[in-house]
């Protein structure tokens, strides 16, 4: 079941600058950063109410955020949708026809598992799946 959206993820150039940004628009300071090697990003967490911001930087120019800014600048990057079994929801969206980039869940930020579907179905909107670990 999808139960809430968990966060949002920005894509920034300036991780600092962002963070400082962030800081004045919240009113509070992140609770978290953590690099996620695997994605080649370094991610910064504010907590918004029970949802978060997560923002996010390049960490080397191979990094899909790298490639995302180089096309699209800064701005949404995507919705993080929270489950409680991604295998669960999976299944039951691709049997509705959507895509994903791989089905295969990641260790993502923040003790997540997650997968994303791929924007081609979902309206050109980035989705990530994630589950607590
Ligand atoms: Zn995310």
């Amino acid at each position: 079941m999808i139960n809430k959206i968990e966060h949002i993820g920005i894509a920034v150039k300036d991780l600092k600058k962002s963070e400082e940004l962030f800081q004045k628009l919240l009113g509070e300071g992140p609770y978290k950063n953590e690099e996620v090697y695997s994605e080649g990003v370094t991610t910064s967490f504010f907590k918004v109410g029970q949802q978060k911001i997560e923002l996010l930087a390049a960490s080397n120019l191979e990094s899909p955020i790298q490639k995302f800014i180089e096309k699209r600048n800064e701005g949404v990057h995507h919705i993080a949708l929270h489950v409680d079994s991604i295998e669960t929801e999976v299944q039951r969206l691709e049997a509705l026809g959507f895509e994903f980039i791989s089905t295969t869940p990641k260790k993502g930020a923040d003790n997540k598992r997650i997968v994303f579907l791929h924007p081609k179905t979902t309206n050109g909107v980035l989705v990530e799946l994630c589950e607590d670990i």
